[in-house]
């Protein structure tokens, strides 16, 4: 591409609501245009970075055996009544009727319309496993857009989704997606963690979130990279006052203490002032499972949640199991969904509300959660409380525990039979009988990933793509390019050799100054720059500069293919 051909949109000016790096640079590189709250257009040389991620993922899907189809954005209310997510899923869904008053909404995701595809096009335990997947725009009204495409009202995912006659089966497929995400995020050249999740709205019994590393990440996360150990310690942004950013935990000793606690003796065992609003400690069960919490000093409920639950300062009564899975969505013991992430723990017949909470035991199965109101006792289960955090044994004991902060890119789920016991999608089993099949779901946010690229590769002058993500790999700069033959010879021949050694490049073929050009080409991160000039044709030789080096140097014509393979 030439820029003569291919306008760089770049600008100065960055929009007020840009709180972080990548809404910035990507408004002032030219990649993203907003329309409205939420909502973007991707430009030229946004769209390039987008589809690399999509390329990318697609070619990691196939390889998994995953199976593409292109399902609707507009999906009818009947499908989303017969699982109950219609009332159940909130004002994040964003609704609407057809000129006949027939309900639909905009799909946040896809359960509904792919369970609904496998029990008409499933018929036999022959055909399973089978995963579909797809690169689709997804619609969630989320109430605070922000950080442009991190967290928009439409965005581009990959959502797959796997169908299975038994838990073994669906066990497989998951390991197999674990490793595709790991393939894909290592393909990208981001740093990144997969930890074990909380499941969410989505609903199901075991999870895995992939995180992006970077100080900006919404999400605390807690890992051990010598022991298997890794979760996520959810929702800093849940507990987090308005527009206040969660502190860097603090370095705690190893404590442990009686097996009743309330919020006050806690404070006092840990020395954290009431005031001091996110802690972050992770406890160590009787069961030996780990409970992760972040400890808030002054129990103000966030809006998004008192919103959706009158008087949650106090515990809730419930007098039946049946009572609690229909209020909470999850059963007594466990976490579950109440609208927007928000994890609570039933138990005993009491439902507290969990600020954060998410946990897991050795062998990633078991989640549990609580919150601390102040003189409520922590549930029984938690035993002798510990606190790992940075710096400290991992609960295994194999390593050393690093809380970095992340921002989720990638999250699969174990579904069971949620969605498909709802929908009755069964099969015919091997003895002939009708079986409702297992399920798990698979999501990637293609868009975030542009942003999360960003927030983890940016210094003062503009973007650092990895290579594979980068819109144009090399840039050419051409000095004075159209006051001589010579150069002009030389550069479109270098360009020529670039392009057919299969670079994108991008020839800067404007009448502009070098520094005009420099500046442009490091705010849109292109990871190679090559300078040709006329003293550099008379020694044959063009100047090369990696975006992060800090000098050039000088390469033959002849090895400049080579040097940059
Ligand atoms: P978050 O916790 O950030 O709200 P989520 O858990 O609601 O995300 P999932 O339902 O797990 O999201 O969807 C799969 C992926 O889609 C997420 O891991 C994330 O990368 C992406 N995603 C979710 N919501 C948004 C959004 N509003 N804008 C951009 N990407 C999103
Ligand atoms: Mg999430
Ligand atoms: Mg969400
Ligand atoms: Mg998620």
């Amino acid at each position: 591409m030439r820029t003569s051909q291919f306008p760089l949109n770049t600008v100065k000016e960055t929009p007020a609501d840009a709180e972080i790096a990548s809404h910035k640079l990507m408004i002032r590189a030219g990649l993203i245009r907003k329309i409205a709250a939420g909502i973007y257009t991707w430009l030229p040389l946004g769209l390039r970075v987008l589809r690399k991620v999509e390329y990318i993922t697609r070619e990691e899907m196939n390889k998994a055996g995953a199976l593409e189809v292109l399902m609707p954005a507009l999906q009818p209310a009947e499908l989303w009544q017969e699982t109950g997510r219609w009332e159940k899923y909130g004002p994040e869904l964003a609704r609407m009727q057809d000129r006949h008053a027939r309900e639909f909404c905009l799909g946040p995701t896809h359960e509904e319309i792919i369970t609904d595809l496998a029990r008409n096009e499933l018929k036999s335990y022959k055909q399973l496993p089978i995963t579909y997947y797809q690169i689709q725009t997804k619609f969630r009204d989320e109430i605070r857009p922000r950080f442009g495409v991190m967290r928009s009202r439409e965005f581009v995912m990959k959502d797959a989704y796997s169908f299975h006659l038994n838990q073994e089966s669906l066990q497989q497929t998951y390991d197999v997606m674990y490793q595709a995400y790991t393939n894909i995020f290592n393909r990208f050249g981001l740093k990144f963690r997969a930890v074990i999740a909380d499941s969410g709205a989505i609903g199901g019994a075991v999870s895995h979130e992939f995180h992006v590393l970077a100080d900006s990440g919404e999400d605390a996360i807690a890992f051990s990279d010598s022991s298997h150990y890794a979760a996520n310690v959810e929702k800093a942004e849940a507990l987090a006052p308005q527009g206040e950013r969660p502190q860097p935990t603090q370095a705690f000793t190893l404590v442990e203490t009686p097996n009743q606690h309330s919020i006050d003796e806690i404070s006092r065992f840990f020395n954290v002032r009431a005031e001091q609003c996110l802690k972050t400690l992770i406890v160590r069960g009787e069961d030996n499972s780990l409970v992760a919490l972040l400890l808030r000093g002054d129990h103000e409920l966030n809006p998004i949640k008192a919103e959706k639950i009158p008087g949650i300062v106090a515990p809730l009564q419930f007098a039946s199991d049946e009572e609690i899975i229909a209020a909470c969505g999850c059963k007594p013991g466990s976490l579950g969904p109440i609208g927007l992430n928000m994890p609570i723990i039933a138990d005993r017949g009491t439902v507290l509300m969990a600020d954060f909470i998410c946990g897991a035991n050795q062998d990633g199965k078991h989640y549990s959660g609580t919150n601390w109101l102040r003189d409520i006792p922590l549930p029984a289960q938690i035993a002798d409380l510990r606190l790992v955090v940075e710096g400290d044994v991992s609960p295994d004991g194999n390593g050393k525990i690093t809380i970095a902060r992340g921002i989720e890119v990638g999250h699969i789920f174990q579904l069971g039979d949620k969605y498909s016991a709802a929908m009755n999608a069964a099969i015919i089993n091997e003895a002939g009988k009708n079986q409702i099949m297992l399920m798990g779901c698979y999501g990637i946010g293609i868009s975030r990933v542009v942003a999360a690229a960003i927030e983890q590769g940016h210094d003062e002058r503009g973007i650092i793509w990895p290579n594979e993500l980068a819109p144009f790999q090399v840039a050419i700069c051409p000095m004075n390019m159209h006051k001589s033959d010579r150069l002009l010879e030389t550069v479109e021949r270098i360009y020529h050799e670039l392009l057919d050694a299969g670079f994108d490049v991008l020839l800067d073929d404007r009448k502009v100054r070098a520094g005009f050009m420099f500046s442009d080409m490091e705010l849109i991160g292109i990871p190679h720059r090559i300078v040709i000039g006329d003293r550099g044709l008379d020694s044959g030789t063009v100047e090369y500069q990696g975006r992060t080096d800090r000098e050039s140097q000088e390469i033959p014509f002849s090895e400049i293919v080579n040097f940059l393979k």
